[in-house]
């Protein structure tokens, strides 16, 4: 499989570091707030690539954390504690908040048929691990204290901006963003390792530690809870784009510091989805979530439908427009398959040329738009309706549009409709039956009664009137 990594910025061939396993990690949501649906489209591409890899035959183990504690509003390290705004905002704790909003997370992608990671780990279960790890990072030197907080010394390092260029400009706008810039650290790109002291309001979790009563930074738990699951060799990194930098770089500088070799081989980034405002936030214009989309009336699936049809390393741009095209374009799928008859045998010749192509669209960089082609490629196929349904079936392994199971659930609801208009024209032709024979019109009362014997319709008078039923065939 070829896929572009951000770590040299160039497409490559992706190789596992023990052939035929990968350990794939996966930044989680900060849970303090629903994830609005900018957030899933990071989820949803992840969770393609993942299925590809499976359906490639990689034996994938995937690890996500839940971070509930230690995000501050700024990236750099600065603000006030995301979950403790949380809190404030609901009246609630902060375990509440993490509670309530790692349901919600998961409810939503359960609709988005976005696969649990094999593993899933909130950070304040792993406060031990990240201790031990900051431990060693101060023995080596590669961290210092200050004013009561731990730092990571960026300048230790040969190469801090791992991933190019573009970091610097990042950074200015941290530094514009946060009001208070934290004078305790030696170089502007040194970052929070564990916190004593905070500059903002306490947090409501704290823990005890060498260095004081206190709680971790952000960064450190991916890095953490990534080496506890997966080992010292990750084979794929996965995140937003705004993860980038600072987070994922700075995760790159402590786990390599503390390992003393190359952590992870890929990295993964998703790119924004944009809204009428630009980049899409939970702060300005609609906040729009799966809820939200559900409420007026969408398919969660045509949402998927909607980020499979663009390119991960394209910036995205949502309208209801926009949607209700995909939402066409898939009822009408649907249609096309529910319409068809499984009454054949599987063409395995035909069968192989189109997984080939199928696999070759998302082998070459997750092509995911094209992968969507080939099912309309398979919809024109020169072939029978078993074949056709065998690959839209294996195929959706990856997709998870529930092609079969929408098209079975379509196919379902048009009988049972076919159902509903049959008992009525049987009520009237009875009706119209008795009424015939009230008028001793025996030559059209004879007629319905071959027509509703046509239909295997039993009509039986009983004391409480008539009664039909469908003939036993
Ligand atoms: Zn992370």
């Amino acid at each position: 499989m070829i896929l572009y990594n951000t770590l040299g910025q160039k497409k490559q061939e992706f190789v596992p570091f023990e052939e035929g396993k990968v350990r794939m990690y996966t930044c989680g949501p900060t849970v303090y707030h629903y994830a609005h649906i900018g957030n899933l489209r990071t989820y949803i591409m992840e969770d393609v690539l993942e299925k590809h890899l499976r359906y490639s035959g990689f034996d994938v183990k995937r690890v996500m954390n839940i971070t509930d504690v230690g995000h501050l509003s700024s990236d750099a390290d600065t603000g006030e504690d995301k979950m403790l705004k949380g809190a404030k905002r609901e009246h609630k704790t902060v375990l509440e908040i993490a509670d309530f909003y790692t349901k919600a997370f998961f409810s939503d992608c359960r609709k988005l048929n976005i696969k649990t990671p094999d593993v899933v780990e909130p950070a304040t279960q792993c406060i031990p691990e990240f201790i031990e790890m900051v431990q060693k990072l101060l023995d080596t030197g590669y961290a210092y204290i200050s004013e009561g907080n731990v730092y990571f010394d960026t300048s230790k390092l040969d190469n801090y901006y791992v991933f190019g260029n573009q970091n610097e400009d990042d950074l200015e706008i941290g530094v514009r963003d946060s009001v208070t810039e934290d004078t305790a650290k030696r170089n502007k790109t040194d970052f929070v390792l564990w916190f004593t002291k905070s500059k903002f309001d306490d947090q409501e979790l704290k823990w005890d530690s060498p260095w004081g009563n206190g709680y971790p930074g952000w960064h450190i738990e991916c890095s953490a809870i990534s080496l506890k699951h997966l080992g010292e060799h990750l084979d794929i990194h996965c995140g937003g784009v705004d993860n980038a930098f600072p987070h994922h770089t700075n995760e790159i500088a402590q786990s390599e510091a503390y390992l003393g070799h190359k952590w992870c081989s890929h990295w993964f980034h998703v790119l924004h989805l944009l809204d009428s405002t630009g980049k899409m936030s939970k702060s300005k214009g609609e906040f729009l979530t799966v809820s939200l989309l559900e409420s007026k009336g969408y398919n969660p699936l045509a949402y998927r439908m909607f980020c499979l049809q663009s390119h991960y390393r394209k910036p995205l741009t949502f309208t209801y427009e926009s949607l209700d095209n995909t939402t066409l374009a898939y009822n009408k799928l649907i249609a096309k398959i529910a319409a068809m008859n499984n009454d054949g045998e599987v063409d395995e010749v035909t069968a192989q040329v189109y997984i080939a192509k199928f696999k070759e669209a998302l082998d070459n960089d997750l092509n995911t738009s094209l992968a969507l082609t080939c099912v309309y490629d398979v919809l024109k196929a020169n072939t029978n309706d078993t074949t056709k349904l065998y690959l839209l079936k294996d195929f959706d392994r990856v997709l998870s549009l529930n092609l079969i199971e929408e098209a079975n659930k379509l196919r379902a609801e048009k009988e049972e409709k076919a159902c509903a208009v049959d008992a009525e024209k049987v009520e009237a032709l009875i009706a119209e039956r008795t009424e015939a024979r009230k008028n001793k019109d025996w030559a059209t009362a004879d007629r319905i009664r071959d027509e509703l014997n046509a239909m295997h319709i039993v009509v039986t008078d009983t004391p409480e009137g008539i009664k039909w039923h469908v003939a036993d065939r």
